[in-house]
């Protein structure tokens, strides 16, 4: 390799990490400009890149989610959010989410609780036998709580939260409680949250697809459950192994995503 080579490659690097460090501590700009969504998707791959980490599926999705904190940090919005401690009606709903957030989720988890006979993972366990009516049903249509909730309505693993649940905020408790038994109540978001949760997914979704992994979004009520009880899910997964065989998938991803995700990929890897 030649010195001006070198050179280039250590100007590069540099740049990539002082881009990095940006993004985790400024997130994302509000508006419409992409170019640091295309960072974004730039460095997540980077992070999926690393092969000899065994554990850059789920360090990938930290980083997204931390992004994802970062940009709401420095663009809270001004409107008054219904959302407090212990209101958990928006965790009945159906989560839908990458296999990397699942396995960052079932790490925490661990982490934070140790003790294998913890409630929590009873009832993970018992999600993840379905009751007849979600084996044959569309989950998505189905309204349950979140095996992570807890019964004082807080969840289990909160700061590791896949991106789904990080990016709802309502201004209105009292469409979350009529969402609960009516699925076609419409739940008012804040601007900033779905803008920063879609850009930082997309930029998952896009960093998982150039990767040559899964892209795809899971049930998470079922997946979680075998993201905790196989420790080995995530070297499997990253092996190609389809461990999540039989959840259900993108029941909620519109096409012209893909588009959105194809053209983060080639701008990415200009
Ligand atoms: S989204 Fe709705 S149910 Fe969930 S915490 Fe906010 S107000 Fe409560
Ligand atoms: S992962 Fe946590 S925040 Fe998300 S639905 Fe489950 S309990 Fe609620």
């Amino acid at each position: 390799m030649s010195d001006a080579t070198r050179r280039d490659r250590r100007i590069r690097a540099r740049d990539a990490k002082r881009v990095a460090e940006s993004l985790l501590r400024d997130g994302l700009p509000p508006g419409d400009d992409v170019a640091a969504t295309v960072e974004l998707t730039r460095h997540l791959m980077e992070i999926l890149g690393e092969r000899r980490d065994a554990h850059r599926a789920s360090k990938a999705a930290r980083t997204a989610e931390r992004v994802f904190e970062a940009s709401i940090r420095r663009t809270p919005g001004t409107l008054a959010v219904a959302c407090r401690k212990g209101c958990a009606y928006c965790c009945t709903n159906f989560v839908a989410a990458t296999i990397p957030e699942i396995l960052a989720l079932a790490a925490r988890l661990r982490s934070d609780w140790p003790d294998e006979t913890a409630p929590v993972y009873r009832r993970i366990e018992a999600a993840g036998h379905n009751p007849a009516d979600f084996a044959t049903a569309d989950r998505s249509t189905l309204t349950a709580p979140c095996p992570v909730l807890g019964p004082d309505n807080l969840c289990a693993a909160y700061e590791s939260r896949p991106l789904a649940c990080r990016g709802f905020a309502s201004l209105d408790l009292d469409a979350c409680i009529r969402a609960v038994t009516d699925m076609s109540v419409q739940i008012p978001n804040t601007k900033q949250r779905a803008l920063f949760r879609s850009r930082c997914s997309m930029a998952l979704w896009a960093a998982l697809k150039a990767c040559g992994l899964s892209h795809r979004s899971y049930d998470l009520h079922h997946a979680i459950s075998i993201a905790v009880s196989d420790r080995d899910a995530e070297r499997r997964w990253l092996a190609g192994e389809d461990v999540f065989a039989g959840v259900q998938t993108d029941v909620s991803r519109r096409p012209e995503f893909e588009t959105f995700v194809d053209q983060l990929i080639e701008r990415a890897s200009m």
